[in-house]
């Protein structure tokens, strides 16, 4: 293992980024994720990097690109996941069904000059050909690029980087986030978009790929490809469908760009799911738990998790908190897991059961860990990153989701008290699920317009999900009208992006005309500023 503390200041570092991030849009659509890769740094040193006893892969096993996730002040995860053939319908992505041993670098250039640290870590059919390395001992508040090797074949070359020291602030954070990538329903040119944007953190917040069988989920423009496979239901399937969307370049990218924290919503397991409740009633699912437990060993074998989330067996721990130095702490929710299953049958229309205060959509012990958060929190900003709808929302009709916040109020209200509570300087909740963007702001009581705001709620739309969607006239938006603490709707596809600073939180909801063919332009719709102190959406006008 080669070790050099030798670090660059963070000033040429950056220019590093800068040029990693020209290649990274040169090689947009041209089928590569990561720039071009030189020799690997003195590998007479390492140990053997040989696929153990067998025979030599004859094919590129790096087809999933790479990714790296969790970052703290001085540790983060890298992954990839080994795949030659990315379809194989035993989910193994075509490779031998042996242990394989996988080099790893990380190092302060892209070209890898100044080599960090090296290692070698083993994977196989156990694992689904995951590789997950937690590298540690890392500067705080530093960039770093790392690949891997196995044999002849060396990976793509991606950026991660480290948070900065507690007990600081650092400078200003850039951080994206997404959710909804159906990938029948449309290209991923918002993934492409969002690691052009070169930001520092991305957040996704669920429903990562979609379970369907082909052409059962259709979108109103048409679907624009299919899903390999049957409805997930096995390891392999699961395996199988992740494979699908990793192979896709313009994901591959959003993920080379940054390290990532992810929350899965229902569809990386089944539709709507709910505890240990399937989708449909009139639909039994008698092997559910052993369903959900194939759906989180896929799904911690294809993110950057750290070991502590791997599951057992259907249950996964994946709430948790990341810290940003003080400036800002992600409390990432999993309102999937635990919660009491869809009021009022799971429908639109709400009854008494939705207001019931027992009811609960975090589970006991993640709403107490998630208060006690908040009592104890130093940070400028807490974000909660979580999969659906937060804020109250009037329909003309009475209607609403139960699937949201809305159906679990009891839930709704002691979080939000909860943080009103224990004085939490800058609350923010990030959402995804609902395919449109959104800017809101939380009330102490929605249905009196006089009432304080608490906080601030941002919505993400989709990547894909839905196809092209379209733009709307806010002034002629009823749900704005009716709803005067929602500031903003927009209901075609894109991501958020925000600028994290002490003094203020810049948000740009980006938003693209068309999902439905390859390369279109990204713009920004809309954009807020949240000041310090002061909850609530500012207009910006850029
Ligand atoms: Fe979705
Ligand atoms: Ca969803």
């Amino acid at each position: 293992m080669t070790e050099s503390r030798d670090h660059q200041p963070r000033t040429t570092t950056r220019r590093s980024a800068l040029r990693y991030g020209a290649a990274l849009s040169a090689a947009a659509g041209a089928g590569a994720a990561g720039i071009a890769v030189p020799a690997l740094a003195a590998p007479g040193t390492a140990p053997s990097t040989t696929q153990g006893a067998g025979r030599p892969l004859t094919a590129d096993p790096f087809t999933l690109g790479v990714a790296s996730g969790e970052p703290d002040a001085t540790s983060v995860v890298l992954w990839t996941r080994l795949a030659p053939h990315p379809l194989a319908e035993d989910g193994f992505g075509g490779m031998p069904r042996r242990n394989v041993e996988v080099l790893w670098e990380l190092a302060t250039d892209e070209r890898f000059r100044t080599l960090v640290r090296r290692g070698h870590v083993a994977t196989g059919p156990a694992k689904g050909f995951a590789v997950h390395v937690e590298v540690a001992g890392l500067q705080t508040g530093w960039e770093y690029f790392y690949r891997f090797r196995v044999g002849q074949y060396v990976s793509p070359v991606a950026r991660t980087r480290t948070a900065p020291a507690l007990g600081t602030l650092g400078s200003a954070l850039a951080m994206s986030f997404a959710s909804c990538s159906q990938y029948e329903h449309g290209y991923f040119t918002a993934y492409r978009y969002l690691a052009a944007d070169e930001p520092d953190l991305v957040l996704h917040l669920g429903d990562y790929l979609y379970e369907y069988k082909a052409n059962t989920y259709v979108s109103p423009d048409g679907n624009v490809r299919d899903h390999v496979g049957p409805e997930m239901e096995s390891l392999a399937e699961y395996r199988q469908r992740h494979a699908q969307y990793r192979a896709d370049t313009d994901l591959q990218a959003a993920h080379a760009i940054a390290p990532w924290l992810v929350v899965w919503d229902d569809h990386e397991v089944d539709n709507n799911w709910a505890g240990d409740v399937y989708e449909k009633p009139e639909h039994p699912q008698p092997n559910f738990i052993q369903r959900r437990a194939n759906a989180f060993q896929a799904y911690y074998e294809n993110m950057p998790l750290r070991a502590r989330n791997r599951p057992d067996g259907s249950a996964m721990r994946l709430y948790r908190a990341v810290s940003w130095g003080s400036l800002a702490t992600f409390h990432m929710l999993d309102t999937r897991q635990y919660r009491d299953d869809q009021a009022c049958g799971d429908g639109w229309k709400v009854c008494e059961d939705a207001k019931d205060p027992a009811r609960t959509i975090t589970g006991d012990d993640q709403e107490a860990w998630l208060l006690d958060n908040f009592r104890s929190s130093t940070a400028r900003w807490d974000v909660l990153g979580q999969q659906v709808f937060f804020a109250r929302r009037h329909s003309g009709s009475g209607a609403n989701s139960m699937d949201s916040w809305d159906g679990y109020r009891g839930s709704q209200e002691r979080i939000s008290e909860g943080w009103v509570d224990a004085d939490v300087r800058n609350p923010v909740v990030l959402t995804g699920d609902v395919h449109t963007h959104w800017a809101n702001e939380l009330k102490a009581n929605y249905a009196d317009p006089d009432s304080d705001v608490i906080g601030t709620e941002l919505v993400t739309t989709s990547i894909a999900s839905g196809g092209n969607g379209r733009d709307s006239d806010p002034s002629e938006d009823p749900d704005l009208e009716r709803n005067p603490h929602i500031k903003f709707r927009n209901a075609q596809r894109g991501y958020v992006r925000t600028r994290i600073a002490p003094d203020a939180m810049d948000v740009d909801f980006r938003v693209l005309d068309k999902v439905t063919e390859p390369g279109d332009t990204a713009s920004t719709r809309a954009s807020f500023r949240i000041h310090d102190r002061r909850p609530g959406l500012d207009p910006l006008t850029r």
